[in-house]
């Protein structure tokens, strides 16, 4: 196996949000990406889902003033008992509190690197924790 056509999940994390350094794209939608930060949450939430993915019927703006376009996904809070708009946070900046939280070192729920080649992600070299009822997806 060609280490070269793998990402562990603290890379994939690291490209989305600085995305936003290189490109006017602040908030990334591929693959490898979400997937990174789906994980991410899984990992950090530990599988009570504070955070779920949404799709923009409009445009938001993220908490740190980041635009979220019409269709992409980005991020509500679970306050309390209901699902709220006041803490919106876009995909990139949720990759940035991902990473910062060394999600990468903590065991997987489902998977650990982006194949490149096979364009999927694939559990390596670590063991799974036991999975809770709910898991977020994107
Ligand atoms: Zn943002």
């Amino acid at each position: 196996m060609d280490n070269a056509n793998l990402k562990p999940l603290d890379d994939c994390l690291f490209d989305a949000f600085t995305n936003k350094v290189y490109s006017d794209d602040c908030n990334p939608q591929n693959y490898p990406q979400m997937w990174a930060i789906i994980e991410g949450i899984n990992r950090f939430d530990e599988g009570h889902t504070k955070f779920r993915p949404t799709q923009a019927r409009q445009e938001h703006e993220c908490v740190q003033g980041c635009e979220i376009e019409k269709n992409e996904t980005y991020f509500k809070f679970l306050a309390g008992s209901h699902w709220t708009s006041d803490l919106v946070v876009c995909a990139s900046c949720m990759a940035m509190i991902l990473y910062f939280n060394r999600v990468g070192s903590l065991p997987p729920y489902e998977y650990s690197h982006w194949d490149i080649n096979r364009n999927m992600p694939i559990l390596i070299g670590k063991e799974r924790r036991p999975r809770p009822e709910t898991l977020i997806k994107w």
